[in-house]
C-alpha cells in the first residue's frame, strides 16, 4: 500500500506511522527525521535544511523533494510506504503526483488525524524520542517501557530519550501556524481526488491505530512462515550426517589426503585439553 498520514505536529502521525509500519511490513518514510538525520550528519542538504528547521518555518521544496525522489526509489519502497510529514504544501503534493504516476504507482490512500489545538501543544510538551533507533515516546500517554522490556533494538539498552530542539513552545506555534497556512489545504486536494478518510486521532494510542487500521482496510501481515518442527528437525539431521560424512575418521582416508587421517587430526582439539593430565603425570615424576 502507498499511504499518506496527514495531521498537523503532534497529531501522533509519527507514532502510528511507525506502528503501521511494524504491522503491515512497508517502511515509513518521515521528510523530518531525513532532514533531521542530514542535520545530525552536517551533510551539504542539513545544513542548508537547519535554519529553516529551526525557526518551524518549511525546508525549500527543490531540497525536500529531491530527498523524497532518492528515498521512494530504495528497493524496501517498492513494496509499499507511509509517507509521513510529506507533502507539506500543494507543490510538494502535485510532484508526489507526478513522481508516482511517472512510476505507475500512484497512492492508495491519505488518512487526516484531527486532534484539536490544545491536545496538540499537550502532546508535543511530553513528546520524546529515542536518540538511537528513533522510535517515538510521550512522558504523559506512551512511556518507555519498564526497564528490561522492549529496549532500544539499536543499541540493546533502554532507549536514550531526547526532546527534540524544534519542540519548543515559540517553534511549536509556528509550526502550527504553517501547517493551517500551508498544509490544510491538501485534506481539499485530496478529497478531490477521493483518496481522503479522516480519523479522530485523540484518546488512546491503542484505539487511534485501531481507528487507523479500520480507516485503511488493513490487516495485520502474516509472519514469515517458519517449517513445521517435523520438518525442521529432519532437516538437522541431514545436516548432522553431511558433517559426519565430511569429517575424517580414524583408518579413514580423507578426502584430498594420501593417508589415513590420525585421529588428533580429526577431532578439533580443545585449547589446553591435555594440559592437566601431563602437569599431573609431570608432578608425580
Ligand atoms: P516533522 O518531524 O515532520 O515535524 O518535521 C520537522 C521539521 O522538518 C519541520 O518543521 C520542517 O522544518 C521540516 N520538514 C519536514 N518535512 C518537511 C517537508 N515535507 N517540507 C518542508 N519541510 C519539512
Amino acid at each position: 500500500m502507498r499511504i499518506v498520514l496527514l495531521g498537523p505536529p503532534g497529531s501522533g502521525k509519527g507514532t502510528q506511522a511507525q506502528r503501521l509500519a511494524a504491522r503491515i511490513r512497508i517502511p515509513q518514510i518521515s521528510t523530518g527525521d531525513l532532514l533531521r538525520a542530514a542535520v545530525a550528519r552536517g551533510s551539504e542538504l542539513g545544513r542548508q535544511a537547519k535554519e529553516a528547521m529551526e525557526s518551524g518555518g518549511l525546508v525549500d521544496d527543490s531540497l525536500v523533494l529531491g530527498m523524497i525522489r532518492e528515498r521512494l526509489d530504495e528497493a524496501d519502497a517498492r513494496k509499499g510506504f507511509i509517507l509521513d510529514g510529506f507533502p507539506r504544501n500543494l507543490v510538494q503534493a502535485h510532484a508526489l503526483e507526478r513522481l508516482l504516476a511517472s512510476l505507475g504507482r500512484p497512492l492508495d490512500a491519505v488518512v487526516q488525524f484531527e486532534v484539536d489545538y490544545a491536545e496538540l501543544v499537550r502532546r508535543i510538551s511530553g513528546r520524546r524520542s529515542c536518540a538511537d533507533c528513533g522510535r517515538v515516546f510521550n512522558l504523559l500517554s506512551n512511556p518507555q517501557p519498564a526497564a528490561g522490556e522492549e529496549p532500544c533494538p539499536k543499541t540493546g539498552a533502554p532507549h536514550r530519550l531526547i526532546q527534540r530542539p524544534d519542540d519548543n513552545e515559540a517553534t511549536v506555534a509556528e509550526r502550527l501556524r504553517v501547517y493551517e497556512e500551508k498544509t490544510r489545504p491538501l485534506i481539499d486536494f485530496y478529497r478531490a481526488r477521493g483518496l481522503l478518510r479522516v480519523i479522530d486521532a485523540s484518546g488512546d494510542l491503542n484505539e487511534v491505530t485501531r481507528r487507523l487500521v479500520q480507516a485503511l482496510g488493513v490487516r495485520r501481515m502474516r509472519a514469515p512462515r517458519v517449517a513445521p518442527r517435523a520438518v525442521r528437525r529432519a532437516a538437522a539431521r541431514g545436516r548432522k550426517a553431511a558433517r559426519k560424512q565430511a569429517l575424517p575418521r580414524r583408518g579413514r582416508t580423507a578426502p584430498g589426503r594420501s593417508r589415513p587421517a590420525k585421529a588428533a587430526d580429526a577431532r578439533p582439539r580443545r585449547a589446553g585439553a591435555g594440559t592437566a593430565k601431563r602437569t599431573r603425570r609431570t608432578r608425580r615424576r
